[in-house]
């Protein structure tokens, strides 16, 4: 398995893990890009956002579920929900993810 987030599924790589259910598992990212920056994960490995909304609808509504819960629990009153699809887009990790940041402000349109 060559998958860095199938192995930190797997237990095989640490992480800072923020909430973990049958679907999904959220962690700290490593690299911060906000006082909160949580990654939430599907535990089944799809390559991005578009192949898990094809393959699992609910499991792609359990990501934002999950991310509007770490949001409650963060105290943030508001946040971002971003999924980086294609390297073009800045994805670096081809297992789908969906990032939470929060706790600053965050400009619009992101860079
Ligand atoms: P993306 O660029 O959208 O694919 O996002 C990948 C994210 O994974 C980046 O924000 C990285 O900082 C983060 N990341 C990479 N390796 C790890 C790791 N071992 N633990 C936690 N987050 C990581
Ligand atoms: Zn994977």
């Amino acid at each position: 398995m060559s998958c860095l987030f199938c192995k930190i599924i797997a237990g095989e790589i640490p992480a800072e893990i923020k909430f973990e259910n049958e679907e999904v598992i959220a962690f700290a990212d490593i690299n911060p890009q906000a006082p909160v920056h949580i990654l939430i994960v599907p535990k089944s490995h799809v390559e991005n956002a578009a192949e898990l909304a094809a393959k699992s609808p609910v499991g792609l509504s359990a990501l934002f579920a999950a991310a509007d819960q770490l949001a409650i629990e963060s105290g943030l009153t508001g946040y971002r929900t971003v999924f980086n699809t294609g390297a073009d887009a800045g994805q670096s990790v081809f297992h789908a993810h969906l990032h939470l940041l929060g706790g600053r402000g965050l400009a619009w349109p992101p860079g």
